[in-house]
């Protein structure tokens, strides 16, 4: 019965003492016990200002400053926590975890509420999310498809599934990945270049992508190395075959 009481009345203060709901929202005590309520105003206030932060963290792409706040928000109070996971879905989105951020969104959903505290109707985000997982979902097949096409050495098929991959869902690293592979083997290098500066885009810190790059920069250095060798020996030969000439026209 508490539970229904606060979640109804999200927006109002709960007594700390009786739990009664304050409807005066300029009350400064509780009308049922009397209750000083200072505190737990200067309390509410603070997490209102943590979350309007932690949304403008989000706006500005700083993601580990706002969930540390959304954290600290719901740690200080309960009724900051609904808010705080529906705004964390909100970074989940940013980031590309759909399914993360739709599980959020069905819990708070089937928990009772039909809406966020700044308006988001639940069960239209539900199915917006529904739509996009369904399109990654396509997008995997055919990166799939690629997999097996360039295993078994088809590589212009698996260039064709792989650019299908990538419109649908253009934010899967592994995609270019696997094209970088690819176009290595179709002989294309300019194209190996352009997918891993893609793949690098989405995730810097990703140690296949590093090594990678520095093989391929191994293999320019060496055929550089090869080429020289090869312009050497020419310049070499030419030079001995002008002094045999040289040599036979004197005698
Ligand atoms: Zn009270």
């Amino acid at each position: 019965m508490e539970e229904e009481t606060r979640k109804t009345n999200s927006n109002k203060l709960i007594c700390p003492v009786c739990s009664a709901v304050i409807d005066n929202p300029d009350a400064e005590r509780c009308e049922n016990c009397g209750a000083d309520l200072s505190t737990i105003r200067s309390l509410e206030n603070f997490t209102q200002t943590l979350l309007f932060e932690a949304r403008n963290d989000i706006r500005q792409r700083e993601f580990e400053n706002a969930r540390i706040k959304l954290e600290i928000a719901s740690t200080l109070d309960e009724k900051a926590e609904i808010t705080s996971r529906l705004i964390g879905a909100e970074i989940d989105v940013l980031n590309h975890q759909y399914q993360k951020a739709q599980a959020i969104y069905e819990e708070v959903y089937e928990s009772g509420f039909n809406s966020s505290p700044w308006g988001i109707d639940l069960e239209s985000k539900i199915a917006e999310l529904k739509t996009i997982i369904d399109i990654e979902f396509a997008a995997k097949e055919h990166y799939n498809l690629a997999l097996h096409r360039s295993r078994e050495g088809f590589f212009e098929e698996a260039r064709e599934e792989l650019y299908k991959a990538s419109d649908l869902a253009p934010y899967i690293a592994e995609t270019y990945l696997l094209a970088a592979k690819v176009d290595l083997s179709l002989g294309a290098p300019s194209a190996v270049f352009d997918d891993l500066v893609r793949f690098r885009q989405l995730c810097p810190d990703d140690p296949r992508g590093i090594s990678m790059q520095r093989e391929l920069e191994n293999r320019n250095h060496k055929s550089h190395i090869l080429s020289n060798q090869f312009i050497f020996a020419v310049c070499f030969i030419a030079f001995a075959i002008a002094v045999l000439i040289i040599i036979a026209f004197i005698k």
